[in-house]
């Protein structure tokens, strides 16, 4: 069977980020209030600290030990979304990765009063400036931890191709755009370098707040897209991502909400739903026919995902195709098991 690459990337939109200076914090402006939400695992999935890789993390509330989600993990996931969806910059990636005019026009914003649509929702931090964001998620409780258990052992591939690689990384020498992992039915062994990891099961239920507040109708629109997505999508998170580990779908199951700019006095209008201009929002989002939305869509894709099987491209097929880019591996120059 054809095996293709565990990502692709999804190519940044034409043009430049809308940047623009961002709402102060000390005005009420927008939208504030907060989504509940409940995170389900479909695969295994681990998010794991930096110390203790390979065991899910735990901590202590109330006396007694839960499995749990930091807030920041959380973060990471939905902005990644806003990032693709608003074309966002490219904080994470170094200016010297960055080639093409267009590329370094999503070089991170440096400017706290000059901001990209997601740091202008998610904060930025660069070489001193600052802007704190106005979504903050909570930790998210998952079930009590009970004892590590050897039959959940997956071995996951920890060498990856790195972006050294540049025929593989990169297309005609440009960057490719935001990287994104496929969804897989089956976990994959590792073949070469490999570690013991010990995820929870598919299945593994999180709960937990996000608030937020002086949003626009269409950030607190995408914010709440970005969450559930849409039928058919779901997010990825944690490690052994490539390995097929991760894939989890969100839902919004309670909202409050109140446009504090229109308030009266004291008195607060609390709404269960997103704001009247919602719904248009997100129709005029689905209905988007550029290749940075649909790349995103074939990426975050959970359906037909039985016929197909992923894997990196071995060190030594890297060694003897040092020229091949990911569509020709993709294309199936690798239709031996020796991939
Ligand atoms: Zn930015």
């Amino acid at each position: 069977m054809k095996v293709i690459n565990p990502y692709n990337f999804i190519p940044l939109p034409e043009g430049k980020p809308d940047r623009r200076p961002p709402i102060p914090h000390d005005r009420f402006m927008g939208y504030a209030g907060e989504f509940e939400i409940t995170l389900n695992s479909i695969s295994p999935m681990i998010v794991c600290s930096g110390r203790e890789q390979g065991i899910p993390l735990r901590g202590k509330r109330e006396g007694k030990e839960y499995y749990f989600i930091p807030g920041t993990t959380l973060k990471g996931m939905i902005r990644n979304i806003y990032e693709i969806l608003e074309g966002g910059c490219l904080r994470l990636t170094q200016v010297s990765n960055l080639k093409t005019p267009h590329e370094r026009e999503y070089g991170g914003c440096e400017r706290n009063n000059f901001l990209c649509p997601a740091c202008r929702v998610f904060g930025m931090l660069s070489k001193g400036e600052v802007y704190r964001g106005k979504v903050n998620p909570g930790d998210l409780i998952g079930p009590l931890a009970g004892p590590i258990r050897g039959e959940t052992k997956i071995e996951v591939t920890v060498g990856r191709p790195k972006a050294e690689h540049a025929a593989f990384y990169q297309k005609e020498k440009n960057l490719r755009g935001r990287k994104g992992y496929y969804h897989q039915e089956q976990p994959v062994q590792g073949t070469l370098q490999t570690k013991n990891i010990y995820p929870l099961p598919a299945g593994t239920i999180f709960q937990g707040t996000i608030s937020f507040k002086n949003l626009t109708p269409r950030e607190v629109t995408l914010l709440y897209y970005s969450l559930v997505l849409e039928e058919g999508l779901a997010h990825k998170m944690g490690f052994g991502k490539a390995a097929g580990l991760g894939s989890v779908t969100v839902q919004v199951t309670s909202m409050k909400l109140a446009d504090l700019g229109k308030r009266q006095n004291f008195s607060i209008n609390w709404l269960s739903a997103l704001p009247p201009e919602s719904q248009a929002i997100l129709e005029d989002l689905k209905k988007r026919t550029d290749p940075t939305y649909q790349a995103f869509k074939s990426i975050y894709s959970i359906q037909g995902i039985q016929e197909k099987r992923y894997g990196y491209p071995s060190y030594k097929w890297f060694k003897d195709n040092p020229q091949m880019s990911l569509e020709e591996f993709n294309d199936g120059f690798s239709t031996t098991s020796e991939y």
